[in-house]
């Protein structure tokens, strides 16, 4: 959910990933594409005792004592979140369907794992990812992913297609790599009517089993 503004990390060499650069490629995120991360941030601050409210499609802003009307102050939200992705993000919930799109996919085409996390989060997301059968490449990023996006697909033969669910995401990978097919997703039925969507712009699939469909179409 997090919008970040530091610059981009490095685009590594597929090679160093272990792909080929002949294959089609997938890039998924992982937060409300892969996983349900309100659901799962919402439970790790109820075991704080705090309320993670969606009323609205923001973060740090929805976080609240019970009882109280001014949320969280902030900066005291960003400790909790990242307190989460250190000790929280391994107990996440599967976005249904998710790892069997990723699984059948695969068949076809490499996939990378790119999601904006802070680094501590690192090996509890790559366990969560192995635990539920996908041990694809991870690679963590900061700010818009279109960057690292553009780097992928620029050592990639093939058509190449991205998923997240948040808009600025989308937007900057439709402006430093148009040519990659765009989708949005997200996962968490409760967040769909709240998302920001540009559906003529990003193809926008909230099932995973279409989506899948939709991802093999565009990139056969
Ligand atoms: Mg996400």
């Amino acid at each position: 959910m997090a919008e970040q503004t530091q610059p981009s990390v490095k685009t590594p060499h597929l090679q160093d990933l272990g792909l080929p650069h002949h294959r089609p490629l997938v890039i998924v995120d992982v937060d409300e594409v892969l996983g349900l991360f309100m659901q799962g941030f919402g439970d790790f601050l109820a075991d704080r005792g705090l309320e993670f409210r969606l009323d609205r499609f923001a973060l740090f802003q929805n976080i609240y004592r019970p009882g109280e009307d001014q949320h969280l102050d902030l900066d005291e939200g960003k400790r909790h979140f990242d307190d989460f992705f250190r000790y929280g993000c391994g107990d996440m919930q599967l976005a249904p369907g998710g790892p069997d799109a990723l699984r059948e996919l695969s068949q076809v085409a490499s996939v990378v794992i790119l999601t904006n996390a802070p680094g501590q989060a690192r090996l509890a997301r790559a366990r969560w990812l192995g635990r539920h059968g996908m041990d694809y490449p991870l690679l963590l990023n900061t700010g818009p992913k279109g960057p690292l996006a553009a780097g992928l697909a620029a050592q990639v033969s093939g058509p190449v297609a991205f998923v997240d669910d948040l808009l600025p995401n989308l937007n900057s990978v439709a402006d430093h790599a148009p040519q990659v097919a765009r989708f949005q997703h997200v996962a968490d039925p409760r967040l769909r009517p709240l998302a920001p969507a540009e559906p003529d712009r990003h193809t926008r699939i909230d099932d995973w089993a279409e989506l899948s469909r939709a991802i093999a179409a565009a990139i056969s």
